[in-house]
């Protein structure tokens, strides 16, 4: 608590990290809190998921919002609902004895109850963009006299296409105010909102060593598409208390996943972009309160989850977007427990895992998938300790009597053997595991590459080489066989870097062709 009283907070707050139990400021939090309540400057905040951006930022507007002016002092955009909802409760949560009033604001929820509230004088609107926008334009919010104007997941904001939005929002308030920006990752569009529309600002950053997913443990095996679902089963029955997201990329195969995860038995539901806001909470709540132990979804539904203690995360397929890596797996090992993550690879999948792994610096550590012969074990102990927590909590006492009638008339092993039978059926049967198959993915191969660029634009080898590397930001490159010719060029380069090479220019492409792409079997040899 020391530290949390040191960066200036009142005995009020400090009250309330208190009962929510929070010991110790995260790094961010301990940054930007003072400087946002010295109020100078417009901040700029960035730190990875899950760092406590929302208390950062919460913590001080308690302190700085007047609760006597009835006006929309503050005004906090996230992108979606579930956030919107989430950064409203944990500011409640944060606020004590003082009277503040905060709204969440979103689409989805009944406009008059939002009408209600904001007449009753809201002194915090948490609000999408969208449901703002309607609510300005029925001239039912005024946000003209605003002290503070807070993004939130900036990033994730510029991704899901609010530029805009953003835009005719800050266009309806008051110039004094200060603007705050919180996001995890810091991409051009945000820094040129930050160039339009900030002055005099105060950027602060948590760099890596403090991040998430360095408490994360980050893993990956190797398995054949159609042997993912045995694999995620033995993963899910090998540790003693899963509890985890898993992630694919389509509402499909989340659909897909959980039924088979239900059919076998699991506690298990999906979460989509289909599913209903009403269902929706429904899942996470169950979930939250771990009636159910593992959630299948997609990014964009799993996006704002605030779930903490998460065992794992699994990336049941990899993501198209390294940072959607990032974002996942920062959900496991938050605020300081220790998390694994887990991810399929498959052939197809292989280049793309190298791809995250580069720009995301991370280390993924490869790992063989548990045997059938090792789970069964790990059951067995995990039953033998269960049975002994039973008979020294003696919860067992009521059942001695039937006990000692069942082994009067038979040979015990055989009365334990079909209890288990009876009550476990198939759960310590090696056949009830399907086999998984053998994997062969080649990561040592080299890669010859065409470049659309010779001589006749001024490129020699050392020029070509110097070009690529600046492109793509490689810091070493291990070249083998450049050929420069008048209009193109020709090299070989080991299959990783390969894969880097071709990701950059697949994206920066200029015209139909990319300007480097892999050369055609038979100009090998050129
Ligand atoms: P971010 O916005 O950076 O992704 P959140 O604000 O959602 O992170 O916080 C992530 C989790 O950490 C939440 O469950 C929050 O309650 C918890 N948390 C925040 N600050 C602290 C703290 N100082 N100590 C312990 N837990 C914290
Ligand atoms: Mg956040």
């Amino acid at each position: 608590m020391e530290k949390f009283k040191n960066l200036g907070l009142s005995p009020n707050t400090i009250e309330s990290l208190r009962r929510k139990g929070y010991e110790e400021p995260t790094p961010i939090q301990e940054k930007i809190i003072p400087l946002l309540l010295n109020q100078k400057k417009d901040v700029i905040g960035q730190a990875q998921t899950g760092t406590g951006k929302t208390a950062a930022f919460g913590l001080p507007l308690i302190e700085k919002i007047s609760c006597k002016n009835k006006n929309v002092q503050a005004l906090i955009l996230t992108p979606t609902r579930e956030l919107a909802i989430q950064v409203a409760e944990e500011i409640n949560s944060l606020k004590g004895k003082k009277r503040l009033n905060i709204a969440p604001i979103y689409g989805g929820q009944s406009i008059e109850l939002q009408l209600r509230k904001l007449k009753k004088g809201v002194h915090i609107v948490v609000g999408t963009p969208g449901r703002i926008m309607d609510h300005l334009q029925r001239g039912t919010l005024r946000i003209d006299n605003l002290s503070y104007f807070i993004l939130d997941e900036a990033d994730e904001m510029l991704n899901m296409g609010f530029l805009e939005d953003i835009e005719e929002i800050l266009s309806h308030t008051n110039d004094n105010k200060r603007i705050w920006l919180f996001s995890a990752t810091m991409p051009d569009k945000i820094l040129n909102i930050v160039k339009k529309y900030m002055k005099n600002y105060e950027f602060v950053k948590v760099s890596k060593e403090h991040l998430a997913t360095d408490l994360t443990d980050q893993i990956y095996f190797e398995v054949n598409e159609s042997d993912k679902f045995e694999a995620l089963c033995r993963i899910i029955d090998v540790e003693p208390e899963f509890y985890g997201l898993v992630f694919c990329r389509t509402k499909v195969k989340v659909e897909e996943v959980a039924n088979r995860l239900i059919d076998r038995g699991y506690e298990a539901e999906a979460l989509h972009g289909d599913i209903s806001q009403h269902q929706r909470e429904r899942i996470l709540n169950k979930f939250k309160r771990k009636r159910i132990n593992i959630l299948v979804a997609t990014d964009v539904a799993a996006r704002g989850l605030d779930i903490s203690n998460l065992t794992h995360v699994i990336n049941y397929s990899l993501p198209e977007d390294p940072n959607f890596y990032v974002h996942r797996i920062g959900r496991t090992g938050r605020a300081g427990k220790e998390g694994t993550a887990i991810t399929f690879v498959t052939p197809s999948e292989y280049r793309r895992l190298v791809y995250i792994k580069k720009v995301s610096k991370s280390k993924i550590r490869k790992e063989k998938l548990p045997e059938v012969s090792e789970i069964i074990n790990a059951k067995i102990e995990r039953l033998k300790s269960e049975l002994n927590t039973i008979i020294e909590e003696k919860d067992h006492e009521k059942y001695l009597e039937i006990a000692e009638t069942l082994l009067n008339e038979k040979d015990p092993k055989e009365v334990v053997a079909s209890l288990l039978k009876y009550s476990f059926n198939g759960e310590f049967d090696e056949n009830s595991y399907g086999k998984i198959g053998k994997v062969s993915i080649n990561k040592h191969g080299k890669t010859r590459l065409f470049i659309a660029k010779g001589k006749s634009s001024d490129f020699d080898e050392k020029k070509l080489v110097e070009f690529i590397m600046k492109k793509t930001g490689l810091e070493s490159l291990n070249i083998k066989d450049i050929k420069v010719f008048d209009n193109f060029s020709f090299l070989t380069v080991p299959f990783e870097e390969a894969e880097v090479i071709l990701r950059y220019f697949s994206k920066h492409k200029r015209g139909r062709r990319p300007l480097v792409d892999k050369a055609k079997e038979r100009k090998r040899g050129n």
